[in-house]
């Protein structure tokens, strides 16, 4: 093994929402940090943000192989360059919603509570939407949370079509708001992501080094087992440490927790910071369906997602359960259908004959509905020799279900006062499978306990003095709305702690 001839104030591991934003926030300190990164700078591309290649052509899912719990072999869909998934997100940054952060009763049991309030996120995400130049409008619907300042920039218009439907929407009763966006403002670019908001500003300090294509497989502690003193990568086929006074790990849910479990020692014999026999436990994904609206009328399937609907997330009067966040998905949704669930192409070709894959995707419009699902211990990632399996049985699938014929009821009441919309036409829809890990996390939950919770509530392991973890690990449940927003809030607030510390 090479030893590196130098050692670090800081090691972040992964440049993804986590790593990335907490590299722009501890750059300026001056302390020395390194940044590991396993993948390397993606080119800009067209198919960056294509459903069709993030999704059919999997061209985004990662070199390697998963195993689900009956032990079949999947690719899974987490994309491993500088800015980790932010690179082909969708960019949709919400904030959590008060409520999230408390025990919530779901119809399938409970969402736990956090050990910090939103009014302890509140100012943070204030921050993280200023970093990502985040897009909305505030005031629009009533789950939406308290806020101390308004959005920095307004929100993207929508496209005709969009727009009529969106109208038609309200005239439902309902509360339609603008979807609020972190987008650059540049045309060859527009979506906003870890590198641009992260890397490269942190980059610009002469104290920051970035190492690509540096896979970290071990962590290393001192004899006491207390402290990690070393970080060993692989970095073309070669191993390094790298040694450091304090490690934060950000590699996504699954691969932090990943790391943990293969960083086995005396002192840590079933993985560091793993005394709770927490680490890995408690994976969630979100229950995510897509929702195909048939159109008559062409549209050019280049507009991004633009509108969310909250009108159900908390229940409604006959199902006083949260439901759920709907969005629509911006073009081309017919393909992802096709490339998740493929069994459904033959049930649509049978019942609407002459409609085929080239109309869908020039015709539809796509809606995702998104379901929190619940913490369960038996949901979770672990090896058997070296091979990393992930056990995952969704829950919550009621609600689910019924967030999915709440929304069919509000496409097929307002396609009988729009034009370019046939009466009685069938909303086909897919649910995403495993390797759609897009929204992971919870696998290292924080909390105030060492015997419930793997992280403190700053995000330091309770077994360790030095070692953090800031990515979607630390979610002690999942909301209904995205993740990434509450990854760099929560990425902001630790690199406030991490500051002081480093003073
Ligand atoms: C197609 C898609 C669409 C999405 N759309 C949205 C959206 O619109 N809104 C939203 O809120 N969320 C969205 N998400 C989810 C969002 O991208 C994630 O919640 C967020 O990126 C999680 O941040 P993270 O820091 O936990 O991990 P990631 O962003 O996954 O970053 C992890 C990083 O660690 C690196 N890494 C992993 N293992 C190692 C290792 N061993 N050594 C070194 N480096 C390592 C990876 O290469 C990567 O750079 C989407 C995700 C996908 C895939």
């Amino acid at each position: 093994m090479i030893i590196d001839d130098q050692s670090y104030d800081l090691i972040i591991v992964g440049t993804g929402a986590g790593g990335g934003t907490l590299a722009a926030k501890l750059a300026p300190t001056g302390k020395k940090i390194l940044i590991l990164e396993r993948g390397d700078f993606m080119p800009l591309e067209e198919q960056n943000r294509s459903n069709v290649d993030i999704f059919k052509r999997e061209r985004y899912h990662a070199p390697e192989q998963w195993y689900d719990s009956a032990g079949e072999p999947f690719s899974p869909q987490t994309n491993y360059a500088i800015g980790g998934n932010t690179k082909i997100y969708g960019a949709a940054l919400l904030r959590f919603r008060e409520r999230d952060f408390e025990a919530v009763n779901h119809q399938a049991g409970i969402s736990p509570e956090w050990c910090l309030k939103y009014s302890d996120f509140e100012p943070y995400y204030t921050e993280a939407e200023v970093l990502y130049n985040v897009h909305g409008q505030a005031n629009c619907e009533p789950t939406e949370p308290p806020r101390s300042a308004a959005y920095p920039f307004p929100p993207v218009a929508q496209v005709p079509q969009i727009a009529e439907i969106y109208g038609a929407i309200a005239q439902q009763g309902l509360h339609p708001s603008p979807l609020p966006l972190g987008l650059t403002r540049q045309e060859d670019d527009p979506t906003n992501d870890s590198e641009v908001s992260g890397i490269v500003p942190a980059l610009t300090h002469a104290n920051v080094t970035l190492k690509t294509g540096a896979k970290v497989v071990c962590l290393h502690t001192n004899p006491s087992g207390r402290v990690v003193k070393g970080v060993e990568a692989e970095i073309g086929g070669q191993a390094y440490l790298f040694l450091a006074d304090i490690v934060v790990l950000a590699c996504g849910a699954v691969n932090s927790a990943a790391l943990l479990l293969r960083s086995v020692s005396d002192r840590h014999p079933h993985g560091l910071a793993n005394s709770s026999d927490l680490v890995g436990r408690h994976l969630m994904k979100s229950l995510m369906t897509v929702v195909v609206q048939l159109s008559t009328k062409a549209n050019s399937g280049a507009f991004h997602k633009t509108v969310c609907v909250n009108d159900f997330y908390w229940g409604d009067a006959d199902f006083p359960y949260p439901m759920g966040h709907i969005h629509n998905s911006g073009g081309l949704l017919a393909d992802v259908i096709f490339a998740e669930a493929p069994p459904l192409f033959s049930v649509m070709a049978k019942f609407m004959p002459g409609f085929g894959l080239k109309q869908l995707a020039t015709r539809s419009i796509g809606w995702w509905a998104q379901t929190e699902d619940l913490p369960d211990p038996n949901n979770r990632v672990r090896f058997e020799g070296d091979k990393l399996f992930v056990d995952y049985t969704p829950n919550n699938s009621e609600a689910h279900d019924r967030l999915i014929y709440r929304w069919t009821d509000v496409l097929k009441a307002i396609e009988k006062d729009l034009d370019g919309f046939q009466q009685g036409v069938m909303h086909p829809r897919g649910e995403v499978p495993i390797q759609v890990m897009a929204n992971q996390c919870g696998t290292c939950r924080f909390g105030d306990d060492p015997a419930t919770s793997v992280l403190d509530p700053n995000c330091r392991a309770h077994d360790l003095d030095n070692l953090y973890v800031v990515d979607s690990s630390f979610f002690p449940s999942n909301a209904s709305v995205s993740p990434a927003l509450t990854v760099i809030a929560n990425a902001l607030r630790v690199g406030d702690h991490l500051r002081e510390r480093l003073q």
